[in-house]
């Protein structure tokens, strides 16, 4: 049957790369219906709100949604649209699949998924001045909460992940040797998860010996698990070992909701221009393929994606190539088998 998504093109060069996105989804025979709703400047402008109700109510309703990015208009008082979303529907998993699509990069065959736990750790956002001698902000304090539920949740996440995905490692990045409460208690968790699922190999690494094996030989890792801010940190570092944000796509997936976005944001240096790469856009959808059980039609764009690639005579400006938006769009088409 037919699923219907939420699609939220978003502003800058989210409009650009999502009509690729949709164009590519559609020549692949993608059985999607689209709904098309607004957040961020596009919605206050029209709307008069930058999260409307019609949004949301369409994104609990279908229960997976493609978002292009949004702008977080500067200045106090704007929450970022993606937190709200986030929070709204408990989209506690964070997952971005890092995978060597360009070829000629520091390594040739990344392929790994991390999996950062999305509404705890530092960025719970609980941190104040303590004023002292005169001085309000003499000193800063944050916390950093980790509960046993949310530590539960993330490393059963990973697991049914790797079992879905048909990989044989989890590796939990942490920091118990110093936090001892807090990393404590999620390795304490994450170990005895681990002791449900004796068909995955399951190893713990400190978080900074685990950045630089990354570095040094990504091929250690398959799936990464790890706290909030940690996975901030090595998610975008992965990103970088495969060319960028420009290939880094990701899902934000909670139990009714999942929504796939591209990391990167609404680039409006080059918005309008007809220039944007929808590379990681295009790779969110195929994850969103996946979650909906499209598996061989994400297979078939993730294919073209990379013969394009190879044969390097279509590529936009930001990986060094002079082709437009429409150009590469037209290429992934022509790839597809
Ligand atoms: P950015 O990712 O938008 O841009 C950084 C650089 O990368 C720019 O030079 C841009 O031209 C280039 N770039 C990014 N995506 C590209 C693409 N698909 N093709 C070609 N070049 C691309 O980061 P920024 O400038 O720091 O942020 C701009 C706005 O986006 C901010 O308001 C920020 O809050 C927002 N943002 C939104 C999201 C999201 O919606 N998920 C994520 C990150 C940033």
């Amino acid at each position: 049957m037919s699923q219907t998504i939420t699609v939220i093109p978003g502003d800058g060069i989210g409009p650009e790369v999502t009509m690729a996105t949709i164009e590519i989804l559609t020549a692949a025979g993608a059985d999607l219906e689209y709904e098309e709703h607004l957040a961020g400047i596009p919605a206050l402008d029209r709307m008069n709100r930058l999260l409307p109700d019609e949004t949301l109510d369409s994104i609990r309703r279908n229960g997976v949604a493609l978002k292009g990015p949004l702008t977080t208009p500067i200045g106090k008082g704007f929450r970022s649209i993606n937190v709200q979303i986030r929070k709204e529907f408990d989209l506690y998993a964070n997952v971005r699949p890092v995978r060597t699509i360009l070829p000629g990069g520091r390594y040739e065959d990344v392929d790994l998924v991390l999996i950062r736990e999305n509404t705890e750790g530092l960025y719970v956002g609980v941190e104040h001045y303590i004023g002292m001698h005169g001085d309000p902000c003499a000193a800063a304090e944050s916390v950093m909460i980790i509960t046993r539920f949310g530590a539960e949740r993330i490393s059963r996440f990973a697991f049914d992940y790797a079992r879905r995905h048909g990989r044989s490692k989890v590796t939990l990045a942490h920091k118990a040797n110093i936090l001892k409460y807090t990393q404590g208690l999620f390795l304490d968790v994450a170990h005895d998860v681990a002791q449900e699922y004796p068909d995955i190999e399951w190893e713990d690494r400190i978080i900074d010996a685990t950045a630089m094996y990354l570095v040094m030989d990504p091929s250690r890792f398959s799936i990464l698990v790890m706290e909030n801010m940690f996975g901030d940190i090595l998610s975008d570092l992965m990103a970088g070992l495969v060319g960028g944000l420009g290939f880094a796509p990701a899902g934000n997936i909670g139990a009714d909701v999942a929504v796939f976005e591209a990391v990167h944001g609404s680039a409006p240096d080059i918005a309008g221009r007809g220039v944007a790469n929808p590379t990681a856009l295009l790779l969110s959808a195929c994850m969103m393929l996946d979650h909906v059980g499209q598996d061989g039609t994400a297979r078939r764009i993730r294919d073209a994606l990379d013969r394009v690639f190879q044969a390097g005579e279509t590529r936009t400006v930001d990986v060094g190539g002079s082709g437009t938006t429409r150009d590469f769009t037209e290429a992934v088409i022509r790839a597809l088998a």
